[in-house]
């Protein structure tokens, strides 16, 4: 497949939040891209990841235009947590004063649909069900191959690629691009379908323990979800993938369980499924060359005790979206380093956020999950 020299094919690899916002922000920016977004076949297992801070409004309502408002009608306005955490009295984060108002816990799996049908009506060219298989790099031009679930693989030769496709970033692994992992923590999660939430609280509700710490949040379409991060040790220890031992460690919760009563009777009743998810805190030793740029988890990935990772991943879509559009216009890599030196940044201040916050909770500094992620 050949395109015109005047209309660079850009070809975004993963479907998630990072490519799909970065697909709708290069849209923008100029329309004479021609932006080709691939997604691998979607996977039938629950992607966690929920609740976004206020400081991701200016970007939603950039995506979304004038269907800002419309689009988060669907979605739980979320006033801030109450959290109990390096002290056995709960503490307060309100969003009440901040300028953009509240933040939200997104019903996911909507929230990219409504990216996707953004991303569409602005003249993205969609291809669901194609898998990047193979990928050759020359100095002008990336050859691409994907797995579709017909018969042929398709080709396609672009310009410029963008690595979307998260944590196992599946483009910049072809072109040996390292990465490096500063920690790994595990997440057990639970979304439970509940009728009547009435008894379940706005904010997200965290509780340390000397294993870990949980989250509970309030999702939309009646459901609720319930997470307990640990060490990968801890997770085999006390075999966690077992609902009653998962059950048994929520039940010794000494603030949290009286929050949730309500939700863990219900939890007592149906043996949930435990979701497992790897969370590691990670980052490409590059993130941008001649003719690619890595995005959103592809590039970094946080710890969800930031709640950061969408946010993060819509904020850089932006910057990218800016810099590719500069890297086209002047044949510089300037703009492309630019961003690279965003990504870097914001990676370091992430790390000093995530240490601080472990280093706050003092009271199980002697337990190994602690340990593990409070020593340089
Ligand atoms: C348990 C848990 C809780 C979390 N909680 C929060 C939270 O509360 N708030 C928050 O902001 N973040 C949270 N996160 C992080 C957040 O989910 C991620 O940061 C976010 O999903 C990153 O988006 P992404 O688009 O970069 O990657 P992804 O969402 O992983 O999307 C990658 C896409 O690439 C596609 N893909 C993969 N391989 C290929 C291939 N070979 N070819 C084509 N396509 C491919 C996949 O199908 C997928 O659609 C959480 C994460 C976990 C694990």
């Amino acid at each position: 497949m050949t395109f015109s020299k005047t209309m660079p094919t850009i070809a975004i690899i993963g479907g998630g939040p990072a490519g799909l916002a970065t697909a709708i922000e290069l849209t923008k920016k100029n329309a004479t891209f021609n932006v080709q977004l691939f997604d691998s076949p979607q996977k039938s297992e629950t992607k966690f990841g929920e609740s976004i801070p206020p400081a991701s409004t200016p970007y939603l309502k950039s995506l979304f235009g004038k269907d800002y408002a419309r689009n988060m009608k669907h979605h739980l306005p979320c006033p801030g947590s109450i959290s109990v955490w390096g002290d056995e009295q709960p503490g307060y984060n309100d969003f009440l004063f901040q300028l953009e108002g509240s933040g939200f816990h997104l019903d996911r799996q909507h929230f990219e649909h409504q990216l996707r049908e953004t991303a569409f009506s602005q003249g993205v060219k969609w291809h669901q069900g194609f898998k990047l298989s193979k990928l050759q790099k020359f100095e002008n031009k990336v050859q691409l191959e994907f797995n579709t679930q017909s018969r042929f693989n398709h080709q396609l030769d672009a310009d410029f690629i963008i690595d979307a496709t998260g944590f196992s970033s599946q483009a910049t692994r072809r072109m040996n691009v390292a990465r490096n992992l500063l920690d790994e923590v595990i997440y057990l999660c639970v979304s439970l379908p509940i009728q009547n939430q009435s008894h379940l609280l706005p904010q997200t509700l965290i509780e340390a323990t000397a294993t870990g710490w949980w989250y509970v949040a309030k999702t939309p379409s009646d459901t609720c979800v319930i997470t307990y991060c640990v060490d990968k040790s801890i997770y085999k220890k006390y075999a966690l993938e077992l609902s009653e031992n998962w059950l048994s460690h929520l039940t010794q919760t000494r603030w949290l369980k009286f929050q949730i009563e309500e939700t863990i009777k219900l939890l007592e009743n149906h043996s949930p499924t435990i979701h497992r998810r790897v969370a590691p805190s990670s980052i490409l030793s590059n993130v941008v060359g001649s003719n690619w740029l890595a995005i959103g988890d592809a590039a970094s990935t946080y710890d969800p005790i930031s709640s950061a990772g969408i946010t993060k991943a819509l904020v850089h879509a932006n910057i990218a979206a800016q810099s590719i559009s500069n890297y086209f216009t002047t044949n510089q890599q300037d703009s492309l380093l630019e961003y690279q030196k965003r990504v870097f940044d914001d990676f370091n201040q992430y790390c000093q956020l995530r240490y601080q916050l472990y280093r706050s909770e003092q009271r199980f500094r002697t337990s190994e999950f602690w340990k593990n992620r409070t020593h340089h």
